[in-house]
């Protein structure tokens, strides 16, 4: 199996398992450059680290992010929209 990034989770007694989060994912969190006032506390909330921040600038990783939605909600500027993903 070959995956972009990994993390690795043991899950009972059966082993250790690779589970992408972002497979299960029914809404993705898209920032609004516009908006988005650079603070980082999408960054520091998210559960999966899948917020970075690169050249000044704060982006989401989708490999793992869940669309749990804990970003969208704790943006003081409603950066954030949840768009529903397309089916697979
Ligand atoms: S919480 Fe909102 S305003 Fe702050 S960095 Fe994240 S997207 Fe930008
Ligand atoms: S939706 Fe959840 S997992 Fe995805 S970036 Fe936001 S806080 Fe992180």
């Amino acid at each position: 199996m070959k995956y972009k990034s990994i993390h690795i989770v043991p899950i009972g007694t059966e082993g250790i398992h690779v589970i992408n989060t972002g497979d299960w994912r029914i809404q993705r969190p898209v920032i609004d450059q516009e908006k988005c006032i650079k603070c980082g506390i999408c960054f520091l909330h998210c559960p999966v680290n899948s917020i970075v921040k690169t050249n000044g600038k704060f982006t989401i990783k989708y490999d793992y992010c869940k669309g749990c939605g804990i970003c969208a909600h704790e943006c003081p500027k409603r950066a954030i929209n949840l768009l529903a993903e397309e089916e697979k």
